[in-house]
């Protein structure tokens, strides 16, 4: 063999080794379908399917306790490595996502808001208030903390289901708002995030009672697992349960004490549910701003052995098992996710 052959193999090799660094931990909320998808939470069912296939196909998949395990006892991350997650707890979860699942044997970790099952999310809510057909009026003025927000919904006041079919697709991402519906979403969902659970409450129930949707019950299947059907969704061993906090606030925001209550308090619920220890947690939105060493601190400190963020990044053998990077899936082909696993790996 010539030197430069050689030299070429060697930096094949090294390449490869490199590549071996790259296990990735998918991000996903539901997986269903909507008209409406202002969070951009949802991936179809079909999609799904074509994901699991993929990374079946192509990947090593793995749970998240034994990655994390991997990375902790130091050894060898699998080439292609690949473990999957869901935030939130959607009832969908159990509907839609779990059949898939079974049917490619692939392992999932589910992290569960757990003061919230058999409840709804705020950011739900307000979008089945405002982006669904329904009647609102014209001038909405809403208190919140020390301001006060007012909008003029002109038309869009009585809003029919030919104008909002016409929106459906708008998301926060896009940068122009179509009209003041989805302003007033945006300004809400804005103030509303980092509020406690029962200010954002009493916001909404203000909301709710100057509301008149045409489908009273819409959106339904956008609900979270009920306890009972999360405890169907654990049953048989391929769905591990996480912790999720609570009531979903953004945690940095919150005093130690409250903080310790949503991280502790969320464990201790679903450990007395499921007679058995959570290990797992991730951080409600889970951006660089939505936690703080702080919160690290007491993740750690309430026996999680490792928690997850919402950053993209690869999981390699030095990675921050409380600040577990992660690629957010969105409502995308099989070839968009293997685009993206390679993009990261690259
Ligand atoms: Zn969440």
């Amino acid at each position: 063999m010539r030197t430069s052959d050689r030299r070429v193999r060697r930096r094949l090799a090294r390449a490869i080794r490199k590549r071996a660094r790259g296990a990735v931990v998918l991000l996903y909320h539901r997986v269903g379908d909507g008209d409406t998808d202002a969070q951009l939470l949802s991936v179809a069912p079909e999609r799904f399917a074509e994901h699991l296939e993929l990374i079946v196909g192509e990947e090593e998949i793995l749970s998240l306790a034994d990655l994390a395990l991997a990375v902790r006892s130091g050894g060898d991350l699998p080439g292609r490595g690949v473990a999957v997650t869901f935030d939130d707890g959607y009832a969908d979860n159990l509907i839609a996502a779990k059949p898939l699942l079974e049917r490619r044997g692939v392992p999932a970790t589910v992290f569960v808001t757990a003061g919230l099952l058999g409840g709804r999310f705020w950011w739900d809510e307000l979008e089945r208030l405002l982006l669904r057909p329904g009647r609102l009026p014209r001038l909405v003025s809403l208190e919140i903390g020390d301001e006060e927000l007012r909008v003029d919904l002109g038309e869009d006041a009585d809003y029919g289901a030919g104008r909002a079919a016409r929106v459906t697709r708008w998301t926060v991402l896009d940068r122009n708002d179509p009209g003041p519906r989805q302003r007033l979403y945006r300004l809400l969902a804005d103030r509303l995030r980092p509020l406690e659970h029962d200010e954002r409450e009493r916001v909404i129930d203000r909301l709710r009672a100057v509301t008149a949707p045409d489908e009273p019950n819409g959106a339904a299947a956008r609900r979270p697992l009920t306890l009972a059907e999360l405890q169907r969704l654990a049953a048989h061993g391929l769905i591990d349960v996480g912790a999720h906090t609570v009531t979903h606030p953004v945690l940095a925001a919150l005093p130690q004490a409250r903080q310790r209550e949503e991280i502790e308090g969320s464990k201790a619920r679903l450990e007395e549910a499921f007679g058995r220890p959570v290990r797992a947690f991730s951080y409600p939105y889970g951006t660089i701003a939505s936690f703080d060493d702080s919160t690290v601190r007491l993740v750690r400190g309430a026996g999680f052995t490792h928690a997850c963020a919402n950053v993209q990044d690869r999981v390699g053998g030095g990675t921050d098992l409380y600040r577990i990077p992660r690629l957010l899936v969105r409502d995308w082909s099989g070839d968009e996710l293997a685009r993206r696993l390679s993009q990261l790996r690259a």
